[in-house]
C-alpha cells in the first residue's frame, strides 16, 4: 500500500533531522544523497599567527631537510641516521602536536601536516618514521594516557632520547586486526598483566623504547577476550627482539621489527585507555596516521610533479621536447589534478580534527585510500616520462616507486578500507530503510527484498530523504556555478542508486560479501567528497583572486586548471561507475577467478 503524503513527509523529516545530527559526518552524508555544506565550506585556512606559527616550522624541517636528510645514502645503508633522528628532536619535530603542558608546541593538524608534506617529499623513510613515533605512537598517550602516564613518558619522546611504536599486527592479525592472538592475563593479585605472543611487520619496534601494545585481556561478556592497549619497554623480563630491521623493499631506511614476549611482566598501571577498548584506540590513532598519509603523498606527488615536468622540458626526441607530446602532457595534467585533489582533502581532513569535529572517520579513510593510490600512478607516470633513464639508481625514481609502494598497504589496506567505506557508508541509508520496513512489515520479512513496499511507493523505488530535489553546493565563484551544480546532481543520483543495490543484492548477507560493489560505491565516495574539497579549495584561490585576474598566491600548485581538470575527471569517473553499477562483469570475473584458483 502507498504511504500518503504526509507519511512520505514525515519520514522525509526523520531522515533530515537524522543526517543533521552531529554523528553524521560530511562523507556518511553523501551516502544519503546530502551535501552538508557547512561541515566542508568555507576551504580551511588558518589565522594569521598559527600561520605564521607553521610556516616558520616548516621553513625550520625544508632547511634540516636539505641540510641534513640524504635519501639516497638513508636508501643504500638501509637506516636513519642518529644524528638525523636527534636533529629532527633539536628543531622540535617530536613535540610540534604535544599540547603546552607537557612542553610541546600545541600545534592543530593543519600546522603539523604542513611539514608532514615537506618531510614526505623529501625522504619517504623519514616521514614514515616520524609519523609511527609522533603520529601514532606519542599520540595514543596524549590521547589515552591518564596524566601520570604523560607526566612520566612523554618527554623523553620527544626530546629525542627515546622512540616510540605502535604494535598492532601479528602474524596472523594483519588486515584482520581484531585477530590480535597476544594474550594479557592478570596476575593472581591483580597487580599486573603476562604478556605472551609475537608482533610483526612494527615501524620501530626493535629499536623502540616505549611501545604502545595491543593484547588480548579475559573479558566477562566474550569468552575470546576483548583488546587492550599496553604501555611496555623492551627492559621488560620476556620483551625479545627476534629481528630488528628485516630487509625491505622500500622506506628501507626505517627499522620494521619482530618482537617476542614470552611471560612478560606488565604493572597494571601501564594499561593505555580502557581495558578492552584497545581497537577502539588503535582505530581512532590511526585515523590521525592515515590524515598524514594525505599530507606526505601531497609532498611526494609535488616533487613527482617537478621532476616529471623537469626532464619531459629537456629531453628531446623525434626533434621535439617530451613535454610537446599529448601522450606525456595527460600524464603531467594526471598528476597536477591529483596533487591538487589530495592536497584539498589533506586540509578538509585536518580541519575536521582541529575542530574537535565527532565524526571523521570516513573522510580520513577516504584520504588514505585516494592520495595512496593516485600517488602510485603518479610516480610509476614519473618513471615512464624519464623512460630507462628512470630505471637507475643514480636517478631517485626506482627509490620513489619502491618507496610508495608500502602506501597501498599499511595502516589498512586500500581494498579493505574501499570495503569499510562502502559498508560503513550504507549504514545509515540501510538502517534508516530497516527500519521502515520493521514499522510496515512488523520487521518479519528479508530487508533487502521489503525495499520497495517499506518504502511503500510500490515497485518505483524512491527513498524518502530523496524527494528534496538536487541538494546545493555553495560557490561563490561564478565560474565554478556549473560544476557546483553538477557535483549536486551527482550526489543525489548517489543517494537515488544506493537503495537500487541493496536490491539487487537480494539479501544483506549477499551485500555484505559483495566486494566488486563495494569498490564501486567506495570510488563514487571517493570521488564525490574529494571533488566537494577540490571546489571548495577552488573557490577559495578563486575568490580571493585580486581584480588583476592573477592567483592570490604565487604556488605553483594552487592552479586552478589542475583543481578544474581533476573534477571533469572526477566527474567522468562517477557516472562510469554508476553505469557499471548495473552493467558488468562480475559474474564472468568470478567464474574466472574460481577457475583459476582450483587450478594452483
Ligand atoms: C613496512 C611496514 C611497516 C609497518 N608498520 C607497522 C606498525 O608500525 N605497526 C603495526 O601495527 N603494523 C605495521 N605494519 C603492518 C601493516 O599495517 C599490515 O601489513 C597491513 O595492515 C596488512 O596486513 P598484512 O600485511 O598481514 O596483509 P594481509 O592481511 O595478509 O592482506 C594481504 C592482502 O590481502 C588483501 N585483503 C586482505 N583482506 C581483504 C579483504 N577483507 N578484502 C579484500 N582484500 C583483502 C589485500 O590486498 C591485502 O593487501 C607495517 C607493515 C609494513 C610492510
Amino acid at each position: 500500500m502507498a504511504l500518503t503524503a504526509q507519511q512520505i513527509a514525515e519520514q522525509r523529516k526523520d531522515v533530515e533531522e537524522m543526517i543533521a545530527g552531529p554523528d553524521v559526518g560530511f562523507a556518511k552524508a553523501l551516502f544519503f544523497g546530502k551535501f552538508k555544506s557547512d561541515l566542508l565550506y568555507p576551504y580551511p585556512t588558518l589565522p594569521p599567527d598559527k600561520q605564521a606559527a607553521a610556516d616558520e616550522m616548516a621553513a625550520k624541517v625544508r632547511e634540516f631537510a636539505d641540510f641534513a636528510i640524504d635519501p639516497a645514502k638513508i636508501d643504500r645503508e638501509a637506516r636513519i641516521p642518529d644524528s638525523v633522528i636527534q636533529g629532527l628532536a633539536d628543531i622540535g619535530m617530536y613535540k610540534l602536536t604535544i599540547p603546552g603542558q607537557y612542553g610541546g608546541l600545541g600545534f592543530g593538524q593543519q600546522q603539523y601536516l604542513k611539514t608532514m608534506e615537506i618531510l614526505g617529499g623529501h625522504d619517504s623513510s623519514v616521514a614514515v618514521f616520524v609519523n609511527a613515533h609522533h603520529s601514532i605512537g606519542v599520540r595514543a598517550l596524549c590521547l589515552f594516557g591518564t596524566k601520570e602516564q604523560q607526566a612520566k613518558w612523554l618527554p623523553g619522546l620527544y626530546d629525542g632520547s627515546k622512540l616510540c611504536a605502535f604494535a598492532l599486527t601479528e602474524p596472523e592479525a594483519g588486515s584482520d586486526a581484531g585477530n590480535v592472538k597476544t594474550t594479557a592475563t592478570p596476575t593472581e593479585d591483580g597487580s599486573a598483566y603476562i604478556l605472551n605472543g609475537t608482533k610483526h611487520y612494527i615501524t620501530n619496534g626493535g629499536i623502540a623504547h616505549v611501545l604502545t601494545l595491543m593484547a588480548r585481556t579475559p573479558d566477562p561478556s566474550n569468552p575470546k577476550g576483548k583488546v587492550t592497549a599496553f604501555l611496555v619497554t623492551p627492559d621488560m623480563p620476556g620483551f625479545e627482539v627476534v629481528e630488528a630491521r628485516a630487509e625491505k623493499c622500500g622506506i628501507r631506511g626505517t627499522a620494521t621489527g619482530k618482537m617476542r614476549f614470552t611471560n612478560m611482566r606488565v604493572p597494571k598501571e601501564n594499561i593505555l585507555g580502557q581495558i578492552g577498548r584497545g581497537l577502539q584506540a588503535a582505530l581512532t590513532v590511526l585515523n590521525y596516521g592515515r590524515v598524514t598519509f594525505g599530507a606526505t603523498c601531497t609532498g611526494h606527488a609535488k616533487v613527482c610533479i617537478q621532476a616529471m615536468t623537469g626532464h619531459a622540458k629537456k629531453r628531446v626526441q623525434f626533434q621535439q621536447s617530451l613535454s610537446e607530446f599529448h601522450l606525456v602532457q595527460k600524464k603531467i595534467a594526471f598528476a597536477a589534478a591529483h596533487c591538487f585533489a589530495m592536497e584539498a582533502a589533506t586540509a578538509e581532513c585536518a580541519a575536521f580534527i582541529d575542530k574537535g569535529a565527532p565524526d571523521y572517520m570516513l573522510e580520513t579513510a577516504i584520504l588514505k585510500v585516494f592520495s595512496t593510490e593516485h600517488l602510485w600512478t603518479i610516480v610509476n607516470d614519473t618513471l615512464q616520462v624519464y623512460g630507462g633513464k628512470g630505471y637507475f639508481c643514480d636517478q631517485p625514481i626506482e627509490r620513489w616507486m619502491r618507496d610508495a609502494r608500502i602506501n597501498t598497504i599499511g595502516e589498512g589496506a586500500n581494498d579493505v578500507l574501499k570495503a569499510f567505506i562502502a559498508v560503513v557508508g550504507c549504514r545509515g541509508p540501510g538502517m534508516y530503510l530497516k527500519g521502515l520496513q520493521d514499522q510496515a512489515l512488523g520487521g518479519v520479512r528479508g530487508f533487502f527484498k521489503s525495499i520497495p513496499a517499506a518504502l511503500g511507493v510500490g515497485a518505483k523505488l524512491v527513498a524518502p530523504w530523496m524527494t528534496t530535489g538536487t541538494p546545493e553546493v555553495p560557490v561563490q565563484s561564478a565560474e565554478l556555478r556549473d560544476s557546483a551544480h553538477t557535483l549536486g546532481k551527482l550526489v543525489r543520483e548517489f543517494g537515488l542508486k544506493l537503495p537500487h543495490v541493496f536490491l539487487a543484492a537480494k539479501t544483506e548477507e549477499n551485500f555484505a560479501q559483495a566486494e566488486l560493489v563495494h569498490e564501486r560505491i567506495a570510488d563514487i565516495a571517493i570521488d564525490l567528497y574529494v571533488s566537494a574539497c577540490v571546489l571548495a579549495r577552488l573557490d577559495h584561490l578563486l575568490v580571493a583572486r585580486p581584480s588583476n585576474g592573477k592567483p592570490a598566491v604565487a604556488d605553483p600548485h594552487a592552479d586552478p586548471a589542475a583543481g578544474k581538470y581533476f573534477l571533469t575527471l572526477a566527474f567522468r569517473r562517477i557516472r562510469e561507475r554508476f553505469a557499471a553499477l548495473d552493467d558488468n562483469d562480475d559474474s564472468a570475473l568470478l567464474e574466472g577467478a574460481k577457475s583459476t584458483i582450483a587450478k594452483f
